[in-house]
């Protein structure tokens, strides 16, 4: 069976087509730059090198079309028609509290994201275009969607509810939904399967350091809290985001600064975070060499970085009542030997001991820990394409 799996962003696409029999991907690619000058797409068959189609690409029909025509290619393709691609599966923000798990696309799903619109402003539009457009361009193709606020569906109420009027919950859905779930359930497999036990008998903190980061607290395999909240904008510091701040601040600077809420709501986004502390980059590889320079102001934002996790992690663990392993993932989880370091060295007194040597590594599954360590802290890399193509093979199966 071959799945293609669809990440739609703005101005962005991704995909990779999987071959189910073996998990193998057969192609994966990129558009960038929809509706913008520059468009490209880059496309990759297997291991052969990257094929690039500079043209433009006014828009997300044009986009899937080009993708149809490269996964088609007598050159670089991998199927001879579509019709050998048996389902897509989409990759969705934002779900509210109506899914729980993935689900097939029917006109009733699209209606259900079209109202998460309110809850998603930037995410959600490019994922429905992507499935309508697909759906247009491959009709005759199951479509699935996997939702990243699926996982945290299951946080008790205590944890997701913030203290607000309880109309504001009922009136517009404020609440803590949580994101990268898809991610933080694959890594929480994994670690069941690195530690060699069930994953419902362990406590877990995962932390997802992407351009976006969050940390969840899972326990028997289920999400019990996470670090993002009604948006992806809670929590940790981010390359462009400012994570958690006092709430009172935003008036403050709307009022000094004359910004209306649209305003505040992207300088919150866009303007904040890594980039805005170091002045250097959003990008950690940058910010990590001008700290090594001596650079103050990359210092300090290192130093906010990991003490924000740190925070967290040890939040977590007392939300769980202990815990047996901290996972890392995603491009600074997995990475950045700097970034585990200095979240885990004071975190002996709970029990956390990674071993140096173990941790000068990237991109690999390890288990970091020294030997007498009663935590375990486990490096895996993250797939959530594989998890949309495994939810989606799982749900046309089903159908
Ligand atoms: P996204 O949230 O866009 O999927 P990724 O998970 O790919 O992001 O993470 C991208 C970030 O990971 C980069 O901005 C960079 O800060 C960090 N990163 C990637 N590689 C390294 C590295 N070798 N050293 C330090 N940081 C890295």
């Amino acid at each position: 069976m071959k799945i293609l799996v669809i990440n739609c962003g703005s101005s962005s696409l991704k995909y990779q087509v999987f071959d189910m029999a073996k998990e193998d991907v057969l192609a994966k690619g990129l558009v960038e730059k929809i509706g913008l000058p520059g468009s490209f797409l880059k496309h990759r068959r297997g291991e052969e090198s990257n094929h690039l189609v500079e043209t433009p690409i006014k828009d997300h029909e044009v986009a899937i079309t080009l993708v149809i025509e490269a996964l088609t290619s007598g050159e670089h393709g991998v199927v001879k028609d579509m019709s050998e691609i048996e389902a897509v599966g989409h990759r969705v923000v934002h779900a509210g509290e109506k899914y729980a798990t993935s689900v097939l696309i029917t006109p009733e799903v699209m209606q259900a994201l079209r109202e998460c619109i309110a809850l998603a402003p930037l995410h959600n539009p490019p994922n429905i275009m992507g499935i309508e457009v697909c759906s247009r361009l491959m009709p005759a193709v199951k479509h699935a969607a996997v939702f990243d606020t699926a996982f945290h569906q299951t946080m008790p109420e205590y944890a997701y509810r913030y203290a607000l009027p309880q109309t504001y919950y009922e009136k517009y859905g404020i609440r803590r939904y949580g994101f990268h779930g898809t991610s933080h359930r694959y890594v929480t497999e994994r670690a069941a399967v690195l530690l060699g036990k069930s994953a419902d008998e362990l406590k877990l903190i995962t932390c997802h350091l992407g351009n976006g980061a969050s940390v969840a607290a899972i326990s028997g395999g289920k999400s019990m809290d996470t670090s993002m909240g009604f948006t992806p904008l809670e929590g940790l510091i981010m390359g462009t985001r400012s994570g958690d701040l006092d709430p009172a601040i935003i008036p403050f600077i709307m009022e000094k600064e004359q910004m209306s809420p649209e305003q505040v709501n992207n300088f919150l986004n866009k303007s904040c975070g890594m980039n805005a502390l170091s002045e250097v980059s959003s990008d950690f590889r940058v910010i990590e060499d001008a700290a090594a320079q001596g650079d103050h102001k990359s210092k300090l934002a290192l130093e906010m970085y990991y003490y924000r996790v740190r925070k967290y992690v040890g939040a977590y663990a007392a939300a769980l009542g202990g815990v047996d392993a901290i996972v890392f993932t995603a491009g600074l989880g997995e990475n950045s030997p700097e970034v585990r370091d200095e979240v885990c060295k004071h975190l002996g007194f709970m029990g956390v001991e990674i071993d140096p040597a173990k941790n000068r590594v990237r991109g690999k599954e390890v288990d970091l820990s020294t030997a007498s360590a009663k935590v375990r802290v486990l490096l895996i890399p993250t797939n959530e394409e594989l998890v949309i193509a495994r939810d989606t093979k799982f749900i046309v199966g089903s159908v």
